[in-house]
C-alpha cells in the first residue's frame, strides 16, 4: 500500500495494524474510528486513523514521542505538544535538540516548501 494513498478501506485498516476485520467494523460502527459511509462501504481517511492510534496510545498510559519515535512509560516525559498537531514531543527533543514539531508534521512542511518555487 502506498503512504500517500489518502482514503483506505476496512479492509486495508485490518491488514495494516495486523488485526481482524470485524475489530475494525466494529470500531467504524461505535464511532470509535471515525469513517466516511458511501453506501455500504465504509472509507478511513490516514489522518482520522493516525488521530485515532494516537489517543488509543494516550489511553494506555504509554506516550510515544511523535518528533524522535521513542516509547516512553509515563506522560510526564512527554509533557511537550506539537505547536502544529498537538501530538506529543518528549522533554529530550523539546529542550535538547529544539524540535518543537513532530516527524509528520515536519514530513509535511518540507513537502510544502518544495512544492513552492
Ligand atoms: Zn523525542
Ligand atoms: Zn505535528
Amino acid at each position: 500500500m502506498s503512504p500517500e494513498k489518502k482514503f483506505m478501506t476496512l479492509e486495508d485498516v485490518a491488514e495494516l495494524l495486523g488485526v481482524n476485520y470485524q475489530l475494525i467494523y466494529r470500531l467504524v460502527r461505535s464511532g470509535e474510528l471515525p469513517a466516511i459511509r458511501l453506501g455500504r462501504v465504509y472509507r478511513i481517511t490516514k489522518e482520522d486513523l493516525d488521530a485515532y492510534l494516537i489517543r488509543q496510545k494516550r489511553v494506555t498510559g504509554r506516550v510515544l514521542c511523535e518528533a524522535c519515535g521513542t516509547l516512553y512509560e509515563s506522560k510526564a516525559a512527554v509533557k511537550y505538544t506539537c505547536k502544529e498537531c498537538d501530538a506529543p514531543i518528549c522533554f529530550d527533543c523539546w529542550q535538547r535538540t529544539k524540535t518543537h514539531i513532530c516527524r509528520a508534521c515536519s514530513t509535511a512542511n518540507a513537502k510544502t516548501k518544495k512544492r513552492k518555487k
